[in-house]
């Protein structure tokens, strides 16, 4: 155990091994700001911007009126919206109701959506008006009983094209007109006629859940993670702790990650709250509008994960672009290449350190030092008051200092579990030690590594796709017989979706078939990218598809090529 906690010796002094975390609900962060700085600019979005009173008081009139629809505490409110104004009101007043937000991703077919918003018992959803054909299709088939529809493009200015990756091909001429209802209701005339004053339900921060946030974990379909309160107060008092240099009331974060993955969630949006710094929404990653916004808004801290990067550092005109008031990137969710970490530092001059973390840890666990003692490659160490270890694969035997094994965490921001799913919960949680299914080691001054993913999910242009998902759709395909699905390298994706199927003796499938079946039932990014027909595929003795094998057979045809 001693040698685990090595790595304090290697914090910057600024930052402390342990903090005494604030008991109380996530969203007092944001009254306390908007009382301190309420005039201050808390979001930006197409060249208009809110402040903190502004921000605040309409999360209050949306918690009202939540209450006047009947939403007690613990009931769950899905949000489906991209990062817009409307995507941070609908989550803090979400949380003032006493209620707990799922989050979903605008990017859902309706299988999908159908599927999350049963699981979480969603009785609210907040949509785009383009997606209320989908969400109301989705209504007649579950206890959805209201929505609540928002026109960004009526709220402020909003492109078409910045929406369109969020909408459906035959959607997207589509003109919705909405209509206040019983069961549907106008984000605009909540607005006008909700006030401010809303009931406060008393919040248990340790017991009481903020979030259910969807992934796959390590298998299979996608899961609720049950994140309180305090985990998630805990993860931000801890970011604010790693960033010593950030001043409150003072830093522009720019907000590319989409808050309905934790990632953003927390690094940008609850963070910028917490920090009363100023947030640049933008609803969807274009390098040209992100090299624009940064030179004309000049944010200080801009999170990302690596395709972001590498994107940004892609364009042709990037020299053009003044990127210099960029002082700290944080880089997670998959490995940052040590050339794009360089090359990105020079452009901008500011520091950019590789984290790492997981929706089930709120979810950072692990980064770099920002300004000294980092080391390139590595995750970095473990947060303040957050114990981890690597563990001999299936055992919880502590491996040595440098051998790979399953990396281990725990910490005030670890889930209280899987949502009605003790068995899941069960299979990664031991003693308060969550086994992340990442495989890394530690180096004997306490930094991590990571190696592997035990487990299988792709990631593909920073979106999880869980091949078990996509599989089940093809399976469902009347031609096919077996089929696996598998992440396979690609330069700028870092991966990307590939099936490899087995047709059934005397039917036959084309590509383009399966292509069309996979775009009804899977949103776009989860589609494969390429099919290759077998006639068998490779299994263990007791049948399970060796994904590994497919994987290494692909990678090796590609370097041949
Ligand atoms: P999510 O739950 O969507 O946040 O995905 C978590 C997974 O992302 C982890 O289990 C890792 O496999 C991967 N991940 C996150 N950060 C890194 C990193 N810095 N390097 C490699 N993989 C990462």
């Amino acid at each position: 155990m001693e040698a685990v906690k090595k790595w304090y010796d290697n914090y910057p002094k600024e930052i402390p091994k342990s903090i005494p975390y604030d008991e109380k609900p996530l969203y007092a962060y944001l009254e306390e700001t908007a009382s301190r700085y309420p005039e201050k600019k808390a979001l930006h979005f197409m060249g208009k911007e809110m402040s903190y009173a502004e921000l605040s008081d309409q999360a209050k009139k949306f918690a009202n009126y939540l209450q006047s629809l009947g939403v007690e505490k613990d009931d769950k409110v899905a949000i489906m919206l991209p990062n817009c104004p409307q995507a941070v009101i609908s989550y803090y007043g979400i949380l003032m109701a006493g209620a707990i937000v799922v989050q979903t991703n605008p990017l859902y077919t309706e299988r999908e959506l159908e599927y999350q918003v049963n699981d979480s018992e969603a009785k609210v959803i907040i949509c785009l008006d383009i997606l209320v054909p989908r969400v109301s299709k989705v209504q007649k088939k579950s206890n959805l009983e209201h929505k609540i529809v928002t026109a960004i493009k009526d709220y402020l200015p909003f492109p078409k094209n910045l929406i369109y990756p969020y909408i459906q091909k035959r959607e997207y001429n589509m003109v919705v007109k909405v209509e206040q209802s019983k069961d549907t209701h106008v984000w605009e005339n909540i607005m006008k006629t909700a006030d401010s004053n809303y009931v406060k339900r008393d919040i248990n921060p340790k017991e009481d859940l903020a979030l259910l946030q969807y992934t796959g974990g390590t298998t299979g379909f996608p899961k609720g993670v049950m994140l309180t309160h305090y985990n998630l107060v805990a993860n931000l008092q801890m970011s604010e702790a790693w960033l010593y240099k950030s001043k409150p009331g003072e830093e522009t974060v720019l907000a590319v990650l989409p808050f309905f993955h934790v990632y953003g969630m927390t690094t940008v949006m609850n963070f910028g709250i917490k920090q009363a710094s100023k947030i640049i929404l933008m609803p969807k990653f274009n390098p040209e509008d992100v090299l624009k916004v940064i030179d004309k808004q000049k944010p200080t801290l801009f999170p990302g994960a690596p395709t972001i990067y590498i994107g940004l550092l892609n364009h042709p005109d990037l020299k053009k672009y003044d990127l210099s008031s960029i002082k700290a990137c944080l880089s997670g969710s998959a490995p940052l290449p040590i050339e794009v970490q360089e090359q990105f530092e020079k452009i901008s001059g500011g520091r950019l350190v590789e984290g790492y973390g997981l929706t089930e840890t709120s979810p950072v666990t692990h980064a770099n030092p920002v300004w000294e003692k980092r080391i390139n490659g590595s995750i970095g160490l473990p947060w303040p008051d957050t114990d981890a270890k690597v563990v001999r694969a299936g055992t919880d035997e502590e491996a040595d200092i440098g051998e790979v094994g399953e990396i281990a965490v725990k910490g005030p921001q670890v889930m209280k579990g899987y949502w009605n799913n003790p068995e899941e919960t069960e299979n990664v949680l031991r003693d308060g030690w969550f086994y992340t299914g990442d495989m890394g080691y530690m180096d004997e001054e306490g930094y991590f590594y990571i190696v592997d993913r035990k487990k299988d999910m792709i990631i593909a242009g920073g979106y999880n796709i869980y091949p078990r998902e996509v599989e089940e759709v093809l399976f469902e395909h009347p031609a096919i017989q077996e089929v696996a699905v598998v992440g396979v390298p690609d330069p700028y994706r870092g991966e990307t979706v590939k099936a490899f199927v087995v047709v059934k003796e005397g039917k036959q499938v084309t590509e383009d078939e399966l292509n069309s079946f996979c775009r009804e039932n899977l949103a776009a990014y989860k589609v494969p990218r390429s099919y290759e027909y077998r006639e068998e595929l490779p299994k263990t003795v007791v049948g399970k598809i060796l994904r590994r094998q497919l994987i290494e057979e692909e990678v090796k045809k590609q370097e041949d090529q």
